[in-house]
């Protein structure tokens, strides 16, 4: 039997209801999101239309702030400090990709942990070590989500993690810790992948090369969760990291790319700008 799809589109859908609601319970409390994006670029384009949309759906007003290709990096972290002290500023999101001339680790240690909606402070990173923070990594919290829609008891579960980066595949490794996922987490150095991603009950993707995990390297009827955005390398839109024609013949549940890890990631972004202006949903 054909997996399940996870969708994450609807499921998107329902979040921005609810944090609809909670944009109203919180009155006339700001709640107003800066993006920052140093240079224009056409990839950025796309996701800053997707947080213009869900936060226009929100009721949340985000400021676009586009600064020229030759902004410095000095010159940008000064742009943050302004922000940070601005109480009409409840979250600030910063676009990537960066200049190479600026240090995107330091640009995200400047952004103050309370408006970090990204969870992407060191604050907020490290706060996930101890349970849930209130920013958590808005990409992880969209990967587990998902899981938790599948229905599938976390608890004692094999989970694979299959990339090991800061924004992605370290946070989610931690998250399914939290919910007593037993969690192995594969890299460019682990050497059999595929022994691997074959006994995962649960299988994450984070690596960002298309089709790298195909049908034959998953357990029948585990949870597939696909997290990589490729060009597609035949040609037109988007795929993932796994090969989803074959591995939905195999699977249990499996999310799409697009529609899957993508809206949602940008809900959990929404989820976050609430929480940093007062929500405590
Ligand atoms: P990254 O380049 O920072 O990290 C890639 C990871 O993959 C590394 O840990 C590396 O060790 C691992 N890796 C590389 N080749 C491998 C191989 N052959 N076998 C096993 N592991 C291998 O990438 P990232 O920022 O974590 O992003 C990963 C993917 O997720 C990209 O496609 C990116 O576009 C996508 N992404 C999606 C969202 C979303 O909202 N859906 C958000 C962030 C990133």
């Amino acid at each position: 039997m054909p997996a399940r799809i996870l969708d994450g589109k609807s499921l998107a859908a329902s979040w921005r209801e609810r944090l609809h609601d909670a944009r109203e319970s919180l009155g006339d409390r700001p709640v107003n999101l800066v993006s920052l994006e140093v240079g224009e670029n056409p990839a950025a384009k796309v996701y800053i239309r997707n947080q213009k949309r869900a936060a226009k759906a929100c009721g949340i007003e985000l400021v676009e702030r586009l600064l020229p290709a030759t902004t410095t990096e000095a010159e940008l972290l000064e742009i943050i400090q302004g922000y940070n002290a601005d109480p009409g500023v409840t979250g600030i999101i910063m676009q990537r990709p960066l200049p190479l001339a600026i240090d995107a680790r330091r640009v995200q240690a400047t952004i103050s942990r309370t408006k970090d909606v990204e969870g992407m402070n060191p604050s907020n990173m490290g706060a996930i070590l101890y349970c849930e923070p209130k920013l958590t990594p808005c990409t992880a919290l969209a990967a587990v989500t998902l899981i938790q829609h599948s229905g599938i008891d976390m608890k004692g579960a094999e989970t694979v993690v299959v990339g090991h980066s800061e924004i992605v595949g370290k946070p989610v490794a931690i998250l399914l810790l939290h919910h007593l996922s037993t969690v192995t987490v594969c890299h460019i150095g682990t050497r059999n992948l595929r022994e691997h991603t074959k006994r995962a009950d649960i299988l994450v993707v984070a690596v960002g090369k298309p089709h790298l995990v195909t049908g034959d390297m998953i357990k029948p009827g585990a949870v597939v969760i696909d997290i990589g955005i490729n060009a597609n390398p035949n040609g037109g839109g988007i795929v993932g990291d796994v090969h989803f024609d074959s591995a939905k013949e195999v699977a249990g549940f499996i999310t799409p790319v697009p529609g899957g890890v993508g809206p949602l990631t940008v809900a959990m972004l929404m989820r976050n700008t609430l929480r940093a202006a007062g929500w405590e949903g």
